[in-house]
């Protein structure tokens, strides 16, 4: 049943991509388990998912340990400074970097494990209070400040859309963000790539794609919705 909804999220991303004329490999769809069993991530798993987004560092580490080793697990979440340490050798890509004390962080520990870390930079691009990540207008400094540290490698923007009821409404966030990265981009930065864009969610990844996502967050969709014992973020 997990594995018709993995199915029927992947086809909706292939459709998205074939109305916007772009390439189906072009776009990693990222099965947000966040709260979810070790059961149903298997199951996802065993349906083809090997990219897993998650929003907690204590359940990064309990879940790495007992599913299979290729998994490429995405910190998605707000990630406080001494937790760093906890998740940088189990992660393959942390999304939510919103200061400059957390990227230096990163580039602490990474040089101690000695790799590179490939990091997005989160953006909050509707500007809500309730939300991290960088203001667009600050974004471009903060990147040209990261992209100095040693061990990290910036590969683009994060965003998280607002809660909407149609999808619509987050059409013209998308392409802000997505003008936000190709304005980076033409500055050549040294380690800068901008060449991911991570933004769409459940309720809006098929606008997201259609406005140039490389990378959709799809949690709900997957697995179904998230009982809470534990404040969303
Ligand atoms: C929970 C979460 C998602 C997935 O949200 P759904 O609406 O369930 O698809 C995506 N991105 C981030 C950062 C999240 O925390």
């Amino acid at each position: 049943m997990l594995k018709d909804n993995y199915e029927a999220v992947e086809k909706k991303v292939a459709q998205a991509c074939a109305r916007a004329g772009r390439n189906p490999s072009e776009v990693t769809l990222i099965a947000v388990s966040k709260t979810k069993p070790v059961e149903m991530l298997q199951e996802i798993y065993d349906a083809g998912a090997r990219v897993f987004g998650e929003n907690k560092v204590q359940e990064i580490c309990e879940k790495y340990d007992k599913l299979p080793s290729d998994i490429k697990w995405h910190m998605i979440g707000h990630l406080q400074r001494n937790k760093v340490r906890q998740v940088i050798d189990k992660v393959a890509m942390i999304h939510s970097v919103d200061s400059y004390r957390l990227a230096q962080e990163i580039s602490v520990q990474a040089q101690k494990k000695n790799i590179t870390m490939p990091i997005l930079i989160e953006v909050n691009i509707a500007g809500e209070e309730s939300k991290f990540g960088m203001s667009a207008e600050d974004t471009i400094q903060l990147v040209e400040e990261i992209a100095m540290l040693p061990n990290l490698k910036i590969q683009g923007l994060m965003t998280i859309a607002p809660f909407v009821e149609d999808a619509e409404e987050n059409r013209q966030y998308f392409r802000e963000i997505k003008q936000l990265s190709v304005d980076i981009k033409n500055k050549n930065i040294d380690n800068v790539t901008m060449d991911i864009l991570s933004m769409g969610m459940t309720g809006d990844y098929e606008v997201a794609i259609e406005e140039g996502a490389t990378m959709v967050r799809v949690g709900t969709g997957i697995f179904g919705a998230r009982n809470y014992t534990i404040k969303e973020r």
